[in-house]
Protein backbone atom coordinates (compact mmCIF):
# COMPACT_ATOMS: atom_id res chain seq x y z
CA UNK A 1 0.00 0.00 0.00
CA UNK A 2 1.33 3.79 -0.95
CA UNK A 3 2.20 5.48 2.06
CA UNK A 4 -0.01 8.24 1.70
CA UNK A 5 -2.39 5.85 1.41
CA UNK A 6 -1.73 3.46 4.34
CA UNK A 7 -1.82 6.67 6.88
CA UNK A 8 -5.68 7.08 5.96
CA UNK A 9 -7.81 6.34 9.08
CA UNK A 10 -9.93 3.73 7.25
CA UNK A 11 -13.06 4.21 9.43
CA UNK A 12 -12.70 8.16 9.29
CA UNK A 13 -12.79 6.56 5.49
CA UNK A 14 -16.34 4.81 5.75
CA UNK A 15 -17.61 7.44 7.63
CA UNK A 16 -17.38 10.04 4.99
CA UNK A 17 -18.86 7.54 2.99
CA UNK A 18 -21.74 7.32 4.78
CA UNK A 19 -22.27 10.84 4.54
CA UNK A 20 -21.95 11.40 1.28
CA UNK A 21 -25.03 8.85 0.70
CA UNK A 22 -26.78 10.10 3.59
CA UNK A 23 -26.41 13.49 1.71
CA UNK A 24 -27.74 12.02 -1.10
CA UNK A 25 -30.93 9.56 0.21
CA UNK A 26 -31.42 13.18 2.73
CA UNK A 27 -30.90 11.00 6.06
CA UNK A 28 -29.85 13.45 8.54
CA UNK A 29 -30.01 13.76 12.48
CA UNK A 30 -29.85 10.18 14.68
CA UNK A 31 -30.47 7.88 11.55
CA UNK A 32 -26.94 8.91 10.26
CA UNK A 33 -25.30 9.27 14.02
CA UNK A 34 -26.45 5.42 14.03
CA UNK A 35 -24.82 4.63 10.73
CA UNK A 36 -21.44 6.60 11.49
CA UNK A 37 -21.42 4.33 14.91
CA UNK A 38 -20.39 0.46 15.92
CA UNK A 39 -23.70 -0.93 18.01
CA UNK A 40 -21.00 -2.45 19.74
CA UNK A 41 -17.53 -3.35 20.26
CA UNK A 42 -15.78 -5.85 22.74
CA UNK A 43 -11.47 -5.86 23.12
CA UNK A 44 -10.10 -8.51 25.14
CA UNK A 45 -6.64 -8.67 26.38
CA UNK A 46 -5.90 -12.56 27.06
CA UNK A 47 -3.09 -14.54 27.78
CA UNK A 48 -1.80 -17.53 25.60
CA UNK A 49 0.69 -20.51 26.58
CA UNK A 50 3.44 -20.32 24.25
CA UNK A 51 5.33 -23.45 22.96
CA UNK A 52 8.55 -22.82 25.11
CA UNK A 53 6.22 -22.96 28.46
CA UNK A 54 5.80 -19.11 29.05
CA UNK A 55 3.13 -16.94 28.09
CA UNK A 56 1.80 -13.72 26.46
CA UNK A 57 -0.95 -11.44 26.82
CA UNK A 58 -2.67 -10.80 23.13
CA UNK A 59 -5.46 -8.00 22.20
CA UNK A 60 -8.71 -9.23 20.09
CA UNK A 61 -11.78 -7.09 19.03
CA UNK A 62 -14.68 -8.32 17.95
CA UNK A 63 -17.04 -5.46 15.66
CA UNK A 64 -20.58 -5.52 15.87
CA UNK A 65 -21.84 -3.00 13.36
CA UNK A 66 -25.54 -3.03 12.88
CA UNK A 67 -27.69 -5.57 13.57
CA UNK A 68 -31.18 -3.85 12.13
CA UNK A 69 -31.72 -6.99 9.73
CA UNK A 70 -30.29 -9.76 11.21
CA UNK A 71 -27.54 -11.32 13.23
CA UNK A 72 -23.80 -9.92 12.58
CA UNK A 73 -21.59 -11.58 10.17
CA UNK A 74 -17.64 -10.53 9.01
CA UNK A 75 -14.37 -12.45 9.12
CA UNK A 76 -11.87 -12.91 11.65
CA UNK A 77 -7.88 -11.52 10.49
CA UNK A 78 -4.95 -12.34 12.86
CA UNK A 79 -2.19 -9.83 11.68
CA UNK A 80 0.31 -7.71 13.32
CA UNK A 81 -1.38 -4.34 12.12
CA UNK A 82 -4.84 -5.01 13.21
CA UNK A 83 -6.15 -1.92 14.89
CA UNK A 84 -10.00 -0.90 16.74
CA UNK A 85 -10.30 1.43 13.50
CA UNK A 86 -9.58 -1.06 11.07
CA UNK A 87 -12.27 -3.48 12.47
CA UNK A 88 -14.85 -1.09 12.74
CA UNK A 89 -13.83 0.14 9.33
CA UNK A 90 -14.38 -3.55 8.00
CA UNK A 91 -17.52 -4.19 10.22
CA UNK A 92 -19.47 -1.47 8.40
CA UNK A 93 -18.30 -2.39 4.60
CA UNK A 94 -19.87 -5.85 5.96
CA UNK A 95 -22.79 -4.26 6.87
CA UNK A 96 -22.96 -2.90 3.53
CA UNK A 97 -21.99 -5.65 1.82
CA UNK A 98 -24.88 -8.08 3.42
CA UNK A 99 -27.25 -5.06 2.72
CA UNK A 100 -26.45 -4.32 -1.47
CA UNK A 101 -27.11 -8.52 -1.77
CA UNK A 102 -29.94 -8.59 0.49
CA UNK A 103 -29.17 -11.26 2.60
CA UNK A 104 -30.82 -10.80 6.35
CA UNK A 105 -27.42 -9.99 7.87
CA UNK A 106 -25.57 -7.24 9.71
CA UNK A 107 -21.84 -6.67 9.30
CA UNK A 108 -19.03 -7.68 12.11
CA UNK A 109 -15.66 -7.98 12.30
CA UNK A 110 -13.02 -9.58 14.10
CA UNK A 111 -9.13 -9.05 14.11
CA UNK A 112 -6.05 -10.47 16.64
CA UNK A 113 -3.05 -8.92 16.74
CA UNK A 114 -0.68 -11.49 16.57
CA UNK A 115 2.05 -12.93 13.67
CA UNK A 116 0.42 -16.12 12.40
CA UNK A 117 3.53 -16.52 10.38
CA UNK A 118 5.60 -16.70 13.49
CA UNK A 119 3.35 -19.01 15.31
CA UNK A 120 3.08 -22.80 15.66
CA UNK A 121 -0.22 -24.53 14.74
CA UNK A 122 -0.70 -25.46 18.22
CA UNK A 123 -0.21 -21.69 19.31
CA UNK A 124 -2.50 -20.81 16.87
CA UNK A 125 -4.98 -23.34 18.09
CA UNK A 126 -4.47 -21.96 21.71
CA UNK A 127 -4.96 -18.87 20.39
CA UNK A 128 -8.33 -19.28 18.18
CA UNK A 129 -9.88 -21.14 21.55
CA UNK A 130 -9.27 -19.31 24.01
CA UNK A 131 -10.14 -15.64 21.88
CA UNK A 132 -13.02 -17.75 20.67
CA UNK A 133 -14.14 -18.19 24.36
CA UNK A 134 -13.19 -14.73 24.84
CA UNK A 135 -15.94 -13.40 23.23
CA UNK A 136 -18.39 -16.34 23.62
CA UNK A 137 -21.03 -14.17 24.93
CA UNK A 138 -21.19 -12.26 21.68
CA UNK A 139 -20.93 -14.58 19.17
CA UNK A 140 -23.66 -17.07 18.04
CA UNK A 141 -26.11 -18.24 15.06
CA UNK A 142 -28.60 -15.76 16.00
CA UNK A 143 -26.40 -12.94 17.09
CA UNK A 144 -22.50 -12.89 15.17
CA UNK A 145 -21.47 -15.29 12.98
CA UNK A 146 -17.88 -15.26 12.15
CA UNK A 147 -15.82 -16.11 9.54
CA UNK A 148 -12.22 -16.27 7.84
CA UNK A 149 -10.31 -13.44 6.79
CA UNK A 150 -6.60 -12.76 6.30
CA UNK A 151 -4.48 -15.40 8.17
CA UNK A 152 -7.69 -17.60 9.23
CA UNK A 153 -9.14 -20.51 7.39
CA UNK A 154 -11.21 -23.29 7.64
CA UNK A 155 -9.13 -24.85 10.49
CA UNK A 156 -9.26 -21.89 11.89
CA UNK A 157 -13.31 -22.30 12.32
CA UNK A 158 -13.17 -25.83 12.96
CA UNK A 159 -11.32 -24.64 16.30
CA UNK A 160 -14.23 -21.86 16.96
CA UNK A 161 -17.24 -24.05 16.29
CA UNK A 162 -15.55 -27.16 18.64
CA UNK A 163 -14.83 -24.24 21.58
CA UNK A 164 -18.20 -22.92 21.61
CA UNK A 165 -20.07 -26.47 21.03
CA UNK A 166 -18.24 -27.26 24.06
CA UNK A 167 -19.46 -24.27 26.07
CA UNK A 168 -22.82 -25.42 25.40
CA UNK A 169 -22.94 -28.58 25.56
CA UNK A 170 -23.85 -29.80 21.95
CA UNK A 171 -23.17 -29.22 18.51
CA UNK A 172 -23.43 -25.89 16.91
CA UNK A 173 -22.25 -25.55 13.43
CA UNK A 174 -24.13 -22.28 12.58
CA UNK A 175 -21.18 -20.23 14.59
CA UNK A 176 -19.09 -20.09 12.24
CA UNK A 177 -19.10 -20.38 8.09
CA UNK A 178 -16.30 -21.16 5.91
CA UNK A 179 -16.07 -24.56 7.77
CA UNK A 180 -14.86 -27.70 6.52
CA UNK A 181 -17.32 -29.86 4.53
CA UNK A 182 -17.14 -32.72 7.25
CA UNK A 183 -17.98 -30.46 10.11
CA UNK A 184 -21.11 -28.48 8.24
CA UNK A 185 -19.28 -26.15 5.63
CA UNK A 186 -21.18 -25.69 2.15
CA UNK A 187 -20.49 -27.04 -1.02
CA UNK A 188 -19.34 -24.01 -3.39
CA UNK A 189 -17.96 -22.08 -0.94
CA UNK A 190 -14.32 -21.82 -2.14
CA UNK A 191 -15.51 -20.95 -5.37
CA UNK A 192 -18.33 -18.28 -4.69
CA UNK A 193 -16.75 -15.16 -4.45
CA UNK A 194 -14.98 -15.76 -8.05
CA UNK A 195 -18.11 -17.23 -9.42
CA UNK A 196 -20.36 -14.54 -8.07
CA UNK A 197 -18.00 -11.97 -9.77
CA UNK A 198 -18.26 -13.86 -12.74
CA UNK A 199 -22.04 -13.64 -12.78
CA UNK A 200 -22.09 -9.94 -12.43
CA UNK A 201 -19.70 -9.23 -15.14
CA UNK A 202 -22.02 -11.40 -17.35
CA UNK A 203 -24.70 -9.16 -16.59
CA UNK A 204 -22.57 -5.90 -16.76
CA UNK A 205 -21.55 -6.97 -20.17
CA UNK A 206 -25.03 -6.75 -21.55
CA UNK A 207 -25.16 -3.72 -20.28
CA UNK A 208 -22.48 -2.35 -21.46
CA UNK A 209 -22.56 -4.33 -24.88
CA UNK A 210 -19.39 -6.11 -24.50
CA UNK A 211 -19.59 -9.45 -25.70
CA UNK A 212 -17.93 -11.56 -23.21
CA UNK A 213 -17.83 -14.80 -25.56
CA UNK A 214 -14.99 -14.53 -27.35
CA UNK A 215 -14.14 -11.28 -25.50
CA UNK A 216 -10.96 -10.06 -23.73
CA UNK A 217 -9.92 -10.52 -19.69
CA UNK A 218 -7.06 -9.43 -17.36
CA UNK A 219 -7.08 -10.87 -14.33
CA UNK A 220 -4.65 -9.29 -11.21
CA UNK A 221 -3.88 -11.53 -8.45
CA UNK A 222 -4.79 -14.95 -9.62
CA UNK A 223 -5.40 -16.76 -6.54
CA UNK A 224 -8.49 -18.03 -4.88
CA UNK A 225 -10.62 -15.22 -6.64
CA UNK A 226 -9.07 -14.09 -9.38
CA UNK A 227 -8.44 -17.96 -10.69
CA UNK A 228 -11.93 -19.02 -10.15
CA UNK A 229 -13.30 -15.97 -12.05
CA UNK A 230 -10.91 -16.41 -14.56
CA UNK A 231 -11.78 -20.27 -14.98
CA UNK A 232 -15.88 -19.26 -14.74
CA UNK A 233 -15.52 -16.40 -17.38
CA UNK A 234 -13.49 -19.25 -19.81
CA UNK A 235 -15.59 -22.46 -19.48
CA UNK A 236 -18.90 -21.23 -19.26
CA UNK A 237 -19.11 -17.85 -21.11
CA UNK A 238 -17.11 -18.53 -23.50
CA UNK A 239 -13.85 -15.39 -22.58
CA UNK A 240 -10.47 -14.95 -23.41
CA UNK A 241 -8.14 -15.07 -20.81
CA UNK A 242 -5.16 -12.88 -21.76
CA UNK A 243 -3.16 -11.50 -18.94
CA UNK A 244 -2.88 -12.74 -15.38
CA UNK A 245 -0.32 -12.18 -12.28
CA UNK A 246 0.14 -12.89 -9.03
CA UNK A 247 2.90 -11.68 -6.30
CA UNK A 248 5.59 -12.43 -8.50
CA UNK A 249 4.45 -10.78 -11.74
CA UNK A 250 2.21 -10.97 -14.88
CA UNK A 251 1.86 -13.33 -18.01
CA UNK A 252 0.41 -11.57 -21.26
CA UNK A 253 -1.05 -13.48 -24.35
CA UNK A 254 -3.30 -12.30 -27.21
CA UNK A 255 -5.19 -15.42 -28.16
CA UNK A 256 -6.06 -16.18 -24.80
CA UNK A 257 -4.54 -18.65 -22.27
CA UNK A 258 -6.56 -21.70 -20.81
CA UNK A 259 -6.45 -20.50 -17.15
CA UNK A 260 -6.51 -24.21 -15.54
CA UNK A 261 -3.08 -25.02 -17.36
CA UNK A 262 -2.04 -21.67 -15.93
CA UNK A 263 -3.89 -23.06 -12.68
CA UNK A 264 -1.30 -26.36 -13.05
CA UNK A 265 2.19 -23.84 -13.69
CA UNK A 266 1.38 -21.88 -10.69
CA UNK A 267 0.37 -25.40 -8.61
CA UNK A 268 3.80 -26.38 -9.89
CA UNK A 269 6.33 -23.97 -9.81
CA UNK A 270 4.69 -21.44 -7.36
CA UNK A 271 3.71 -18.80 -9.65
CA UNK A 272 1.87 -18.15 -13.05
CA UNK A 273 5.14 -16.69 -14.54
CA UNK A 274 7.02 -18.57 -16.66
CA UNK A 275 4.04 -20.37 -18.48
CA UNK A 276 5.16 -21.48 -21.69
CA UNK A 277 4.30 -19.38 -24.45
CA UNK A 278 3.64 -16.32 -22.38
CA UNK A 279 5.01 -12.56 -22.55
CA UNK A 280 6.02 -12.09 -19.38
CA UNK A 281 4.07 -8.50 -17.92
CA UNK A 282 4.63 -6.42 -15.06
CA UNK A 283 1.81 -6.37 -12.79
CA UNK A 284 0.60 -2.66 -13.26
CA UNK A 285 1.31 -3.86 -17.13
CA UNK A 286 -2.08 -6.47 -16.63
CA UNK A 287 -4.08 -3.87 -15.03
CA UNK A 288 -3.81 -1.58 -18.36
CA UNK A 289 -3.64 -4.53 -20.79
CA UNK A 290 -5.75 -4.07 -23.88
CA UNK A 291 -8.33 -6.24 -22.84
CA UNK A 292 -12.86 -5.60 -22.22
CA UNK A 293 -13.02 -7.14 -18.69
CA UNK A 294 -10.52 -6.38 -15.93
CA UNK A 295 -10.58 -8.17 -12.32
CA UNK A 296 -8.53 -6.53 -10.19
CA UNK A 297 -8.46 -9.78 -7.33
CA UNK A 298 -5.39 -9.28 -5.39
CA UNK A 299 -4.50 -6.30 -3.12
CA UNK A 300 -6.41 -2.76 -1.94
CA UNK A 301 -5.24 0.28 -3.79
CA UNK A 302 -3.82 -0.94 -7.14
CA UNK A 303 -6.27 1.16 -9.45
CA UNK A 304 -5.40 5.39 -8.52
CA UNK A 305 -5.09 8.43 -10.36
CA UNK A 306 -2.07 7.21 -11.50
CA UNK A 307 -2.84 4.60 -13.79
CA UNK A 308 -6.92 5.03 -14.02
CA UNK A 309 -6.64 6.94 -17.95
CA UNK A 310 -4.91 4.38 -19.25
CA UNK A 311 -6.89 1.59 -17.99
CA UNK A 312 -8.69 0.31 -21.72
CA UNK A 313 -11.35 -2.25 -20.05
CA UNK A 314 -15.27 -1.18 -20.24
CA UNK A 315 -15.84 -3.67 -17.25
CA UNK A 316 -14.13 -3.87 -13.88
CA UNK A 317 -15.04 -6.37 -11.80
CA UNK A 318 -13.89 -5.75 -8.24
CA UNK A 319 -13.42 -9.35 -6.68
CA UNK A 320 -10.42 -7.95 -4.44
CA UNK A 321 -11.49 -5.76 -1.99
CA UNK A 322 -10.89 -2.16 -2.01
CA UNK A 323 -8.66 -2.47 -5.39
CA UNK A 324 -9.64 1.18 -6.93
CA UNK A 325 -9.47 4.86 -4.98
CA UNK A 326 -12.10 7.19 -5.04
CA UNK A 327 -10.09 9.56 -7.35
CA UNK A 328 -10.02 6.71 -9.80
CA UNK A 329 -13.46 5.89 -9.41
CA UNK A 330 -14.39 9.37 -10.75
CA UNK A 331 -11.96 9.39 -13.59
CA UNK A 332 -13.22 5.90 -14.93
CA UNK A 333 -16.84 7.18 -14.28
CA UNK A 334 -15.89 10.13 -17.09
CA UNK A 335 -14.74 7.41 -19.48
CA UNK A 336 -17.79 5.92 -18.68
CA UNK A 337 -16.14 2.75 -17.58
CA UNK A 338 -18.53 0.22 -15.39
CA UNK A 339 -16.61 -0.35 -12.24
CA UNK A 340 -18.49 -3.26 -10.44
CA UNK A 341 -17.77 -2.31 -6.83
CA UNK A 342 -16.34 -5.03 -4.44
CA UNK A 343 -19.48 -4.59 -2.16
CA UNK A 344 -20.93 -6.49 -4.84
CA UNK A 345 -18.72 -8.26 -7.31
CA UNK A 346 -17.25 -9.95 -4.24
CA UNK A 347 -20.26 -10.87 -2.54
CA UNK A 348 -20.35 -14.16 -3.64
CA UNK A 349 -18.58 -15.24 -0.90
CA UNK A 350 -20.79 -14.06 2.45
CA UNK A 351 -23.61 -15.23 -0.12
CA UNK A 352 -23.05 -18.69 0.00
CA UNK A 353 -21.74 -18.29 3.62
CA UNK A 354 -25.00 -17.22 4.52
CA UNK A 355 -26.33 -20.72 2.58
CA UNK A 356 -24.06 -22.50 4.54
CA UNK A 357 -25.53 -20.97 8.18
CA UNK A 358 -28.99 -21.84 6.37
CA UNK A 359 -27.57 -25.57 5.63
CA UNK A 360 -26.54 -25.51 9.36
CA UNK A 361 -29.43 -24.02 10.93
CA UNK A 362 -31.68 -26.44 9.17
CA UNK A 363 -29.81 -29.50 9.42
CA UNK A 364 -30.56 -29.86 5.49
CA UNK A 365 -27.43 -29.84 2.73
CA UNK A 366 -27.97 -28.59 -0.91
CA UNK A 367 -26.10 -30.35 -3.49
CA UNK A 368 -23.53 -28.29 -4.98
CA UNK A 369 -25.85 -26.88 -8.52
CA UNK A 370 -28.59 -26.13 -6.03
CA UNK A 371 -25.87 -23.68 -4.15
CA UNK A 372 -24.81 -22.12 -7.29
CA UNK A 373 -28.04 -21.70 -8.71
CA UNK A 374 -29.06 -19.91 -5.83
CA UNK A 375 -25.77 -18.50 -5.54
CA UNK A 376 -26.38 -17.19 -9.23
CA UNK A 377 -29.93 -15.24 -9.04
CA UNK A 378 -28.78 -13.58 -5.78
CA UNK A 379 -26.07 -12.06 -8.06
CA UNK A 380 -28.12 -11.51 -10.75
CA UNK A 381 -30.46 -10.07 -8.76
CA UNK A 382 -28.17 -7.71 -6.89
CA UNK A 383 -26.67 -5.93 -9.65
CA UNK A 384 -29.90 -5.68 -11.51
CA UNK A 385 -30.80 -3.55 -7.79
CA UNK A 386 -27.77 -1.49 -8.37
CA UNK A 387 -27.34 -1.16 -11.91
CA UNK A 388 -30.89 0.46 -11.97
CA UNK A 389 -30.09 3.01 -9.33
CA UNK A 390 -26.60 3.96 -11.23
CA UNK A 391 -28.89 4.67 -13.77
CA UNK A 392 -31.96 6.18 -12.90
CA UNK A 393 -29.10 8.78 -10.23
CA UNK A 394 -26.55 8.74 -12.99
CA UNK A 395 -24.27 7.90 -10.62
CA UNK A 396 -21.34 4.93 -10.82
CA UNK A 397 -22.05 1.62 -9.52
CA UNK A 398 -20.12 2.01 -6.09
CA UNK A 399 -22.69 4.73 -5.43
CA UNK A 400 -25.52 2.92 -6.24
CA UNK A 401 -24.24 -0.12 -4.00
CA UNK A 402 -24.13 1.88 -1.28
CA UNK A 403 -27.66 3.88 -2.01
CA UNK A 404 -29.08 0.50 -2.32
CA UNK A 405 -27.35 -0.84 1.08
CA UNK A 406 -27.69 2.49 3.09
CA UNK A 407 -31.23 2.75 2.09
CA UNK A 408 -31.80 -1.09 3.46
CA UNK A 409 -30.30 -0.60 6.54
CA UNK A 410 -32.12 2.35 7.13
CA UNK A 411 -35.59 0.95 6.45
CA UNK A 412 -35.14 -1.90 8.92
CA UNK A 413 -33.89 0.91 11.47
CA UNK A 414 -37.04 3.13 10.86
CA UNK A 415 -39.40 0.51 10.67
CA UNK A 416 -38.28 -0.95 14.30
CA UNK A 417 -38.08 2.10 15.76
CA UNK A 418 -35.79 3.11 18.85
CA UNK A 419 -36.40 1.07 21.30
CA UNK A 420 -37.94 1.99 24.43
P1 LIG B 1 -5.40 -15.36 -2.31
O1 LIG B 1 -4.32 -15.22 -1.32
O2 LIG B 1 -5.91 -16.70 -2.67
O3 LIG B 1 -4.98 -14.67 -3.69
C1 LIG B 1 -4.35 -13.43 -3.80
C2 LIG B 1 -3.52 -13.45 -5.05
O4 LIG B 1 -3.00 -12.15 -5.27
C3 LIG B 1 -2.33 -14.40 -4.99
O5 LIG B 1 -2.23 -15.10 -6.20
C4 LIG B 1 -1.13 -13.45 -4.84
O6 LIG B 1 0.06 -13.98 -5.40
C5 LIG B 1 -1.64 -12.27 -5.61
N1 LIG B 1 -0.94 -11.02 -5.30
C6 LIG B 1 -0.43 -10.59 -4.12
N2 LIG B 1 0.16 -9.40 -4.28
C7 LIG B 1 -0.01 -9.08 -5.57
C8 LIG B 1 0.39 -7.97 -6.35
N3 LIG B 1 1.05 -6.95 -5.82
N4 LIG B 1 0.03 -7.97 -7.65
C9 LIG B 1 -0.65 -9.00 -8.20
N5 LIG B 1 -1.02 -10.07 -7.51
C10 LIG B 1 -0.69 -10.11 -6.22
O7 LIG B 1 -6.57 -14.42 -1.77
P2 LIG B 1 -8.09 -14.37 -2.22
O8 LIG B 1 -8.90 -15.09 -1.21
O9 LIG B 1 -8.24 -14.71 -3.65
O10 LIG B 1 -8.39 -12.82 -2.00
C11 LIG B 1 -8.03 -11.86 -2.98
C12 LIG B 1 -8.83 -10.60 -2.75
O11 LIG B 1 -10.21 -10.93 -2.79
C13 LIG B 1 -8.61 -9.91 -1.40
O12 LIG B 1 -8.75 -8.53 -1.57
C14 LIG B 1 -9.76 -10.43 -0.57
O13 LIG B 1 -10.08 -9.54 0.47
C15 LIG B 1 -10.85 -10.47 -1.62
N6 LIG B 1 -11.96 -11.33 -1.24
C16 LIG B 1 -11.82 -12.68 -1.19
C17 LIG B 1 -12.89 -13.44 -0.80
C18 LIG B 1 -12.81 -14.94 -0.77
O14 LIG B 1 -13.83 -15.58 -0.46
N7 LIG B 1 -11.67 -15.55 -1.07
C19 LIG B 1 -14.13 -12.85 -0.47
C20 LIG B 1 -14.24 -11.45 -0.55
C21 LIG B 1 -13.14 -10.71 -0.93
Amino acid sequence: MPKSESSINPFETAKRQVDIVADMLGINGGVREILKHPKRELTVNFPVRLDDGSSRVFTGHRVQYNMARGPCKGGIRYHPQVTLDEVRALAAWMTWKCATVNIPYGGAKGGVICDPKHMSTGELERLTRRFASEISSIIGPEIDIPAPDVYTDSQTMAWIMDTYSMQKGYSVPGVVTGKPISLGGSEGRGEATGRGCAYVVREAAKDVGVRVKGGTVAVQGFGNAGSVAANILYDEQGAKIVAVSDSKGGIYKADGFNPHAVEEHKKKTGSVVGFPGAKAISNEDVLETKADILIPAALENQITAKNADRISAKIIGEAANGPTVPEADEILFQKKVVVLPDILANAGGVTVSYFEWAQDIQGYYWPLAEVNQRLEQVMVRSYGDVHKVATERKVHHRTAAYVVAIQRVVDAMRIRGIYP
